[in-house]
């Protein structure tokens, strides 16, 4: 799967997907470069998802399928 938490932003009020490897900074910054301060983020994905995390995460998951692929 891919690293990574949805989120909703409360700058936008929209779900964004957030790199889990962010966890304990001051600011979140979403795939689609979306930025937050993490007291704005509600750990909750219920909401309107952002389209271009969205697509974003599914490259992502593309390119993770791609090299399993490769690999085998
Ligand atoms: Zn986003």
């Amino acid at each position: 799967m891919v690293d990574v938490q949805w989120w909703l932003s409360g700058y936008d009020s929209q779900v964004h997907a957030f790199r889990t490897e962010q966890a304990g900074r001051d600011f979140g910054e979403a795939l689609c470069e979306h930025s937050v301060p993490t007291a704005k983020i509600t750990c909750t994905d219920e909401g309107r998802r952002c389209m271009a995390c969205l697509l974003l995460v599914g490259d992502l998951l593309a390119e993770r399928l791609d090299a399993t692929w490769r690999a085998s």
